[in-house]
């Protein structure tokens, strides 16, 4: 997959240049709020701010204040960022996984006492391996979840089957798999869970290997080591496949949003040695 072009969470296009907007016809209130909103060395988060970009585009973001100055930080939408941490971790994952499994020793070559490379390099390419895999997975699901929690409208009421009122706070609180089922096709008015239930039984593969990584719990009832089930696992999970079920899902309910960078160049995260 190419690199992702990131989004601002609001943008939309304007008829006009904002430098063509003459002083005189700007309010004399506004001016206040402006001259106030610059002056203050606090946030006042009533007012939006806009920035015109070229091409006659606004894009809104926030103020921060850097030695003692306001600068302004356009607003990015996270789970388009999350989505393309994971589209960089994604570029190396299948190699350090070959590297590891190629250059591992096997079993019968240690009954043997001969082996291709040192356990010291073993270990550090499983580690490797799991960094880049365990990132890229973290990174998807919060991707999803980030962008799932966005579409649900703040004012969503969601009413039990005991018929309880529950406001956006509770759902927030619920499982990604309640909210992917029932909150958001009653707000969105089209069910992916139904229309594509098979690569929807996919993304809830990412969603619950995510959930082993956070909540990783030793099992040890057999043998004196614990993570061999888990870590089997770590190995065989479908990585390539995975990012698309997810670009999927998103650009489903929003059109576009994960957009692949047409311009070339592949960028992807790696270990550098300095
Ligand atoms: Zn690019």
């Amino acid at each position: 997959m190419k690199h992702i072009v990131p989004k601002t969470i609001k943008i939309f296009k304007t008829s006009f240049d904002f430098k063509d907007i003459k002083e005189e016809d700007i309010p004399e209130e506004s001016k206040e709020v402006a001259k106030d909103v610059l002056k203050s060395k606090n946030y006042d988060d009533n007012y939006d701010i806009m920035v015109q970009t070229s091409n006659n585009k606004a894009t809104f973001g926030f103020d921060y204040l850097y030695k003692q100055e306001k600068k302004f930080i356009p607003e990015l939408d996270p789970s388009v960022i999350y989505f393309s941490s994971a589209q960089l971790f994604s570029g190396m994952i299948y190699n350090y996984k070959k590297e590891l499994l190629k250059n591992s020793f096997s079993l019968k070559d240690i009954t043997k006492n001969k082996s291709n490379q040192s356990l010291d390099d073993t270990i550090k390419q499983f580690e490797i391996f799991f960094q880049f895999a365990s990132s890229y997975v973290i990174m998807l699901s919060a991707s999803l979840e980030a962008f799932v929690n966005k579409l649900i409208p703040i004012d969503y009421i969601y009413t039990t089957k005991e018929g309880i009122e529950k406001d956006i706070e509770w759902i927030h609180r619920q499982s990604i798999d309640f909210k992917t089922k029932k909150i958001i096709p009653n707000c969105t008015e089209k069910d992916y869970t139904i229309e594509y239930e098979s690569k929807y039984e996919e993304i809830l593969a990412i969603k619950n290997f995510r959930n082993d990584l956070i909540h990783l719990t030793p099992k040890n009832e057999i043998t004196n080591t614990k993570y061999k089930d888990f870590y089997r696992k770590v190995i065989d999970f479908k990585y390539s496949e995975a990012i698309y079920s997810i670009k999927h899902y998103i650009n489903y309910h929003e059109e576009g949003l994960i957009e692949e960078c047409a311009c070339g160049n592949d960028f992807y995260f790696d270990l550098i040695k300095k």
